[in-house]
């Protein structure tokens, strides 16, 4: 009501750091406390179901940013990640909601990419199934953030129309000191590879990380070595630069 959320975009990048996107990142800028971190404020919005309001609104901003965007040659080809919590996902209106902001804001589904987490996978995995086709259909892609952490049934996983796993960046911190996090992250890599499916790493903060990564058959990746989130002249200027 206040219009104290803003986004902020963090570069997903290709190969040497080519960007062909971003990860749109919710921001409270409260007028006392400052910068509010998302992992304060989510959990309660969650908790609260603020999160569906607020959801909406970083949909429908991040979308109208795709938009401006597409008038841009330079810019015209980047995708938005999303991420959507559980709660929302689980409204039944949920599909018609993301197809009226897309007519709303004129944004190219093609462009547009949800992350889902694997822990809103595990119950009711028909109906979700068959929300993600209809979503799909429109040519929305999905991720599945934080993977390996949740608790994903391997079985399942397969029928999941999904576009791309997201290696959780507990998994990439350790990924050169800890032979465990070495082998999940290279399994990821393969099974994503195996399923079809693209991969991307995130919290890559070093060129050793990235380097191991791209030994291991990843070549895309999200974190701070690349940038940090940046609010939109920052990012722009970074992408045009
Ligand atoms: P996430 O979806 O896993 O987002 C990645 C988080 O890792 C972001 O934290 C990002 O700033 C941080 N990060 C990126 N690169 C690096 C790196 O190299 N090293 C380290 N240490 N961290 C890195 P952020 O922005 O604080 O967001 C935290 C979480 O809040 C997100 O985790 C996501 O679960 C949630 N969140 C953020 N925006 C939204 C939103 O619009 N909707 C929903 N439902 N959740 C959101
Ligand atoms: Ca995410
Ligand atoms: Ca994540």
């Amino acid at each position: 009501q206040q219009q104290q959320f803003l986004l902020h975009y963090q570069p997903q990048v290709v190969g040497a750091g080519r960007i062909t996107g971003v990860e749109a990142l919710v921001r409270w800028q409260h007028p006392r406390r400052g910068m509010v971190s998302p992992a304060e404020f989510i959990p309660l919005a969650e908790e609260s179901g603020l999160i569906l309001p607020i959801g909406q609104w970083v949909l429908e901003t991040a979308c109208a940013q795709l938009t401006a965007w597409a008038q841009q040659p330079e810019l015209a080809h980047l995708t938005m990640a999303v991420n959507v919590s559980a709660r929302q996902f689980k409204q039944a209106d949920f599909v018609d909601s993301v197809q009226a902001t897309l007519v709303r804001t004129q944004a190219n589904p093609k462009r547009l990419k949800l992350e889902l987490t694997e822990s809103m996978l595990v119950a009711n995995v028909e109906e979700i199934i068959a929300k993600m086709i209809a979503l799909k259909a429109y040519g929305i892609g999905f991720s599945l953030d934080d993977f390996g952490t949740g608790y994903s049934s391997l079985s399942y996983l397969k029928r999941l129309p999904l576009d791309q796993l997201k290696i959780d960046q507990s998994f990439v911190r350790d990924v050169l000191v800890d032979p465990n996090d070495a082998a999940i992250a290279k399994t990821i890599v393969a099974l994503a590879q195996s399923l079809g499916l693209g991969v991307i790493a995130e919290g890559v903060e070093t060129q050793v990380q990235r380097d191991f990564l791209a030994t291991s058959g990843c070549h895309a990746y999200q974190g701070f070595f690349f940038s940090h989130p940046l609010p939109i002249e920052r990012f722009e200027a970074f992408a045009l630069q």
